[in-house]
């Protein structure tokens, strides 16, 4: 019998911005079920931690970024999190990949991805990146440097020359944290717009038969919640490349905006939609060339972030839990070795106690990793409920980009799997990592 307590309700953090897919309900008895599936369900048959994926989420956040922009190229920024299947999955949502190292783009190439839909980045690509690059034939090669230029060029084969992009530094300062600001001048990224080193890249890159420059590249940063930045940014971009056209007689063809839209991590935080970053960008643009009597280039945006983010959840179990110092710590079996975010950019998190229904009253709770750091905090003074105890379940939601991406091997925990949910099943993506992968790479004595 369906009693009032257990019919499927949107969360009630469900207001938009969400930090959960849109999947998302309660579940009976005090669970919350993702895809279909409930996750208490998850944590009992994969074992904790796991990282849960929607894939309706992902493909409508991909799809979602299309329609905003259905003139340009919508790129997803692969670091954020990739496996097989996601780039199967951009692949099918008519998406292209941005990758910056060989074993980003071997992978993608293992699943036959269209190499032309590619677009290669890095301040400091191997020798071993760009030879895989050429050879599978990355329809963009993005210039961060000047003294890859000419090592680029004597690689390129031939007949054809290989098509670049100059990363230029539009001189803005954006994004949630400065250690994800990329855009201001001082960092190690991109070549300086006011500083002439993106004029000199340009010049050089023309000289050489071997490379097409069809266009300039900005990525501003990440967490960046507001479009003004972009619209900032692309105006500096667009004067830029007036001023190739003067000094040049070059008009070029593409203007790659980059990435770095918000999410909501937090409830409410602000996270503007696909929709309302594509409708600035496209203005500002639009606006800029119309300013710098330019033809309209050919945009490209690439959201990492933006696409998995939400999608993915992730499922720790209690080990402890310990009242000190007059605060509460609940530590579980995961930690930084998986999620290295709060650490790093003092990244913030929502954690709900999934699996039982409990009609304690919340209190305050830090909910700390297993490693051993005093830093190892996943998520500050969130409210659980006072009977949390051993054994229970915890959900992080927003838990889809630059956690699994990021994982390490610290204190040989083992990174964790990853479960893909849609239509009420579940299928592992991505395996547990054992004991044994660790031991087979541990060769000498
Ligand atoms: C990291 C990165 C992105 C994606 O950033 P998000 O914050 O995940 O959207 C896009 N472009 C470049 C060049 C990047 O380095």
């Amino acid at each position: 019998m369906t009693t009032l307590s257990t019919i499927p309700v949107p969360l009630p953090e469900l207001t938009a911005p969400s930090v959960w897919p849109a999947s998302a309900v309660t579940a009976r008895g005090g669970d919350v079920s993702v895809g279909g599936v409930p996750l208490a369900e998850l944590a009992e048959r994969y074992g904790t931690p796991v990282y849960v994926l929607d894939e309706a989420e992902v493909r409508a956040r991909a799809a979602a970024w299309r329609r905003a922009l259905p003139d340009a190229d919508v790129v997803y920024a692969a670091k954020a999190f990739l496996c097989r299947a996601m780039v199967d999955w951009m692949e099918q949502e008519g998406v292209g990949l941005d990758v910056c190292s060989a074993g980003e783009l071997e992978l993608a190439a293992s699943r036959g991805f269209p190499a032309d839909r590619i677009v290669l980045h890095g301040n400091a690509k191997s020798p071993r990146d760009l030879r895989t690059a050429l050879r599978l034939g990355v329809g963009r090669i993005v210039i961060d440097s000047e003294c890859e230029i000419a090592r680029l060029a004597a690689h390129v084969p031939g007949p054809e020359a290989q098509q670049v992009m100059v990363r230029v530094l539009p001189g803005i300062a954006a994004g949630g944290h400065h250690k994800i600001s990329t855009g201001a001048e001082g960092q190690k990224f991109g070549l300086s717009i006011a500083g002439g080193d993106a004029e000199d890249a340009v010049a050089r890159i023309l000289g050489q038969p071997r490379l097409e420059l069809v266009g300039l590249h900005m990525h501003l940063g990440s967490q960046i919640a507001s479009a003004e930045p972009y619209a900032r940014g692309v105006r500096r971009v667009v004067a830029f490349m007036a001023r190739i056209r003067d000094r040049y007689g070059v008009t070029l063809p593409e203007l790659d905006a980059g990435g770095g839209f918000a999410v909501a991590q937090l409830p409410g935080e602000p996270a503007p939609s696909p929709a309302a970053y594509g409708r600035r960008i496209n203005d500002a643009l639009v606006r800029a060339c119309a300013e710098f009597d330019l033809p309209l280039p050919r945009l490209t945006v690439e959201p990492g972030r933006s696409i998995v983010a939400t999608a993915g959840v992730a499922l720790y179990r209690v080990l402890a839990v310990k009242r000190t110092g007059g605060r509460v710590f609940a530590a579980v079996d995961g930690g930084m070795s998986d999620n290295p975010r709060p650490a790093l950019y003092g990244a913030r998190y929502t954690v709900r106690m999934v699996g039982r229904p409990s009609a304690a009253p919340m209190r305050a709770t830090t909910v700390v990793g297993r490693h051993c750091e005093a830093g190892d905090v996943l998520a500050e003074s969130v409210e659980l409920p006072e009977d949390l105890r051993p054994g229970d379940v915890l959900a992080v939601p927003a838990s889809g980009a630059y956690q699994v991406s990021m994982a390490s091997g610290y204190n040989l925990t083992g990174r964790p799997p990853v479960v893909a949910v849609a239509g009420g099943r579940s299928r592992l993506l991505v395996r547990r990592e054992t004991f044994e992968d660790h031991r087979g790479r541990d060769v000498g004595l």
